[in-house]
């Protein structure tokens, strides 16, 4: 058995067992509760227990950032080459090297950042700039976003918001993005005239959809 933390309380009635993602366990239990009762709960458990703990153990880890990472750009990949020295932080590309100069881990991972956020917009605009006229629409505004939960998203006044993470995904899912962003300009909502005029301007979105669901939006970086 495993250890566990247990906690009584008095306001409890149930027994309850959590198990953290460290894999740390704490069992909850009314304060009147006896041994006999805790060692039968957790016998009843067992099961559940050892396959929550083998699922934890599997689950995959973002891979460590240290020199070598590998890192998608679009369609390419590149290494990342870190260079840890006093002073200003700085990021080049050469070839399919990433340089990052920067004093600390959390100063390399801010330029690296800031460095995709700068391609993420310039790509981005080369793109509109091929999608608008086939939507017949332009945006306003281009902001360039950085939430983990989502990959664009066009407000009332035609700014069009795009993740910077899109960089990270194939360039034809990016493409997918601009032109249901841009739809958006066109149908507000996500009801079938919006639908048809994706199927216009991109007649295998679906597909791009599908994979970029796949993909997801929980990307390390
Ligand atoms: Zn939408």
């Amino acid at each position: 058995m495993a250890a566990y933390a247990l906690v009584r309380s008095r306001r409890r009635r149930t027994l309850c067992l959590q198990i953290n993602p460290s894999g740390a366990m704490r069992l909850l239990v009314p304060a009147t509760t006896r041994q006999a009762d805790i060692e039968a709960f957790l016998k009843a458990k067992a099961p559940w227990i050892e396959r929550t703990l083998r699922r934890l153990n599997e689950a995959p880890r973002a891979p460590a950032f240290a020199d070598g990472l590998s890192l998608r750009y679009l369609d390419e990949t590149m290494r990342l080459r870190l260079d840890y020295r006093p002073g200003a932080p700085e990021v080049r590309r050469d070839g399919d090297l990433l340089c990052v100069a920067a004093a600390d881990e959390g100063q390399a991972r801010g330029a690296l950042e800031f460095w995709y956020r700068e391609a993420s917009r310039h790509h981005a605009l080369a793109r509109i700039i091929h999608y608008a006229p086939l939507v017949g629409k332009a945006p306003k505004r281009i902001r360039i976003a950085g939430q983990k939960t989502r990959w664009g998203s066009c407000s009332p006044r035609g700014t069009i918001s795009l993740n910077w993470r899109l960089m990270l995904v194939p360039a034809d899912l990016f493409d997918y993005v601009i032109a249901h962003e841009l739809c958006h300009l066109v149908a507000p909502h996500h009801r079938a005239p919006f639908w048809r005029e994706m199927g216009r301007v991109m007649p295998d979105y679906e597909v791009r959809r599908l994979r970029l669901r796949e993909i997801g939006t929980q990307l390390s970086l």
